[in-house]
């Protein structure tokens, strides 16, 4: 859902989403393999839940009943039988591309946000101080009338700059200082950037005891590739308006000539797309693991002065990249030296003010939100400024935010009870594993030993990010917004050559997601997601450990998804399968694949189940491990039943609740595309494949869930 975002909203982004290994954002499984043992204690249901007038509303044990929609077997639609007259009176707000529980936390992540900086601001904190650049970030970018008086001045050294290039040489130099490091393939799932390539500084595929330097593709304003290249009204539409927005911008800075230069621009992102690697390939890391010297670049990917793009982006001594995407690279360097000096010139000057228009006066802001907002998501009304305010913060100082929310709002109780369902869920894996019957005794030893060195983090990192060396200046809201993504673009490189820091987090406590490492083995928990409804110290654990439970054994599993069973138990991308077992295990993946495939969410689009398998594997075996745990935290004893509803019912309920959640078309249309995760409602599906769901709920042949036990994938 929302997303793991830790780049600066810039034009393209101001719709986050999510991937990759990150809760919001892409798995593959199980061939028929054998039912993992049930807990001796498991009991059925008695009875199926009663009638809605005998229930409760949210808060007698932690379940929104009142959301629910009861005429709807559980069996043809749990998603809606769980969360129909919900969807039923929901409107997504008009600010927002899609709604659920994952943005509604989000918004009341954003309201204590604002009265953190708020507070940070009006403390009268010393000069240089961290609350005092909070606030001062916060107040310069929500100064409208000194942004709008300062016009484009601003930006104007940057574009002074793009104007004198001359040579390919100076082009690449001026290529090399727009590298950020505006991705994470694996973590966060961040695969695109405006920018010409995107730099990944992170653990070593191939040891991890050591940082690498990867560059990924990048270089469009579009989503993704089958923007500029699939043939349909949607997308001919989309590219209509993204070359009219493309003239707009440039008209508003005053370029002349902007409708051909528009044009031209759009052909050569055109022409990048060509070359782009497709999401599927982006995730395979059989693919992407390619160590190339760097005196090599200039012979393997000609076209790009190498040397002048790699010292004007601070690279000059790094003498080895894995490069993720090679043919990608190489088609973009061919381009660099082929196309005319000019038109790159108008394409970096189009991004520059793309990349800036936040941070510009209205008509920009208006312009960027007119295509990112509503051509590309569908959205009506942009958020309100101090929200975009409170994003702009949170980019440029995360983790000092995240410093003042945890001591407000996340007690250690909080944290003591997410442990202990971890534990439990951990050990359920554990015992998953002893008893899967198609997994060979050498693989179970292996998948072990990775389970038992699993870290976690729950609420917040351990030590926090030292910002004094970020400078801020109050009133310069783009400045601060530029030099903060410098800050972390040098907080990257400075990495490079040290020891690995294992405790490095990739996501802050405010954010309401969450995220497995594959190379630290690590997952991660936020605080602002230890909430309800996916958590809440004091409710029902049958209903915690439906959410954050399924969470957490999510973020575990993705461990052993089909991208994550790929890395061993120290984060090295290395092979722990016995033959026989990987190709079972691939078996199985490609079953949930085509159980996914088949759903279509919109009349001309289905689901990509390659894509998505990752996340799919992560959702299916983690909603069985979290009931495990729930079984084990029982320790023995039955579970009571409340409200008409057993323990297990109450577990699925409060799993089917957290996925509550609606989209606008064109957002739908994206995710499909371009997210590693399926839309909600097909996660909540995944309940399918679980047996003890038919117990709990009855469900039926004939119904539209209904899958007989030797068609339910089962991974792990
Ligand atoms: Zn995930």
């Amino acid at each position: 859902m929302t997303s793991r975002n830790r780049r600066i909203p810039s034009a393209t982004r101001v719709v986050l989403t999510a991937s990759a290994s990150a809760l919001l954002a892409a798995c593959a499984t199980s061939a028929p393999m054998d039912k993992p043992a049930e807990p001796a204690q498991v009991k059925p249901a008695a009875e199926a839940p009663a009638a809605p007038s005998a229930r409760p509303t949210y808060g007698s044990f932690g379940v929104d009943t009142a959301g629910m929609d009861t005429s709807v077997a559980p069996g043809d639609s749990f998603f809606r039988f769980v969360n129909g007259t919900w969807l039923e009176k929901t409107e997504i707000p008009a600010d927002r591309s899609s709604y659920g529980m994952f943005t509604k936390l989000a918004e009341e992540a954003s309201r204590r946000t604002r009265e953190l900086i708020e507070n940070a601001a009006s403390a009268n904190a010393p000069e240089g101080s961290e609350v005092r650049k909070l606030g001062d970030v916060f107040a310069s970018f929500m100064d409208e009338a000194a942004i709008e008086a300062k016009g484009l001045a601003p930006l104007k050294p940057e574009l002074d700059r793009i104007v004198v290039i001359n040579t390919r040489k100076e082009l690449a130099a001026a290529l090399g200082e727009t590298l950020r490091t505006d991705v994470d393939a694996l973590n966060t799932g961040d695969v695109t950037t405006s920018r010409l390539f995107g730099l990944w500084v992170t653990e070593d595929l191939n040891e991890p005891s050591r940082y690498a330097a990867y560059l990924l593709q990048g270089g469009l304003g579009l989503p993704d590739r089958d923007y500029y290249l699939v043939d349909n009204a949607r997308f001919t539409e989309v590219r209509q308006k993204y070359q009219q927005h493309i003239a707009a911008m440039l008209t508003l800075a005053g370029i002349p000539d902007a409708e051909a230069k528009a044009k031209r621009i759009f052909e050569l992102e055109r022409n990048i797309a060509r070359v782009h690697w497709t999401q599927v390939d982006t995730q395979d890391v059989t693919k992407v693991n390619n160590p190339w010297p760097r005196n090599e670049l200039a012979k393997r990917a000609p076209g790009l002065d190498w040397e002048a793009y790699l010292g004007a982006a601070g690279l000059g001594q790094q003498r080895e990249f894995i490069i993720w995407q090679p043919s990608a690279l190489t088609g973009i360097s061919k381009l660099v030296g082929s196309e005319p000096v000019q038109t790159w010139k108008d394409y970096l000057t189009f991004h520059s003010i793309a990349r800036a228009a936040p941070f510009l006066p209205k008509a920009f802001v208006d312009e960027s939100f007119a295509f990112h907002g509503r051509v590309l998501s569908g959205t009506k009304q942009q958020r309100e400024r101090w929200k975009r305010g409170v994003d702009v913060t949170g980019e440029a100082m995360g983790e000092a935010i995240g410093k003042l929310y945890v001591e407000k709002y996340f007690p250690p109780e909080a944290k003591a009870e997410a442990d202990k369902m971890v534990r439990n869920i951990v050990a359920a894996l554990g015992q998953r594993i002893d008893t899967l019957a198609w997994m060979s005794p050498e693989t179970k030893a292996r998948a072990k030993e990775k389970l038992g060195t699993l870290q976690v983090g729950i609420g917040h990192p351990e030590k926090w990010r030292d910002y004094s060396g970020l400078e801020v200046v109050r009133g310069d809201a783009y400045g601060n917004a530029q030099r903060a993504w410098r800050f972390e673009y040098q907080r990257n490189l400075n990495k490079l050559g040290k020891p690995v820091d294992r405790s490095e987090w990739f996501m802050v406590p405010q954010l309401v997601n969450a995220l497995n490492s594959p190379q630290q083995n690590s997952i991660i928990f936020p605080a602002a997601i230890l909430q309800p409804p996916f958590f809440d110290p004091n409710a029902d654990p049958a209903v915690n450990y439906g959410g954050i439970g399924s969470v957490i054994g999510h973020e575990i599993v993705h461990s052993f998804d089909d991208v994550g069973a790929q890395f061993d138990a120290r984060g090295k991308l290395a092979n722990w399968w016995t033959k026989e077992d990987a190709e079972k295990f691939k078996a199985a993946g490609q079953e949930l694949a085509a159980q996914y495939s088949a759903y279509r969410p919109l009349p001309d689009l289905a689901i990509n189940g390659e894509l998505t398998l990752g996340e799919n594997i992560a959702d299916i075996a983690g909603v069985a491990i979290a009931l495990d745990g729930y079984r084990l935290s029982l320790g023995g004893k039955p579970a009571p039943v409340l409200d008409n509803f057993s323990g297990e019912q109450r577990f699925f309920l409060g799993f089917g609740q957290v996925w509550r959640n609606k989209y606008r078309e064109p957002t739908l249309r994206r995710i499909l595309l371009t997210d590693g995760h399926s839309p909600s409602e097909y996660r909540a599906s995944t309940v399918r494949n679980i047996d003890a769901w038919y117990q709990a709920f009855g469900a039926t042949p004939g119904q539209t869930l209904y899958l007989a036990p030797e068609q339910r994938v089962r991974i792990w």
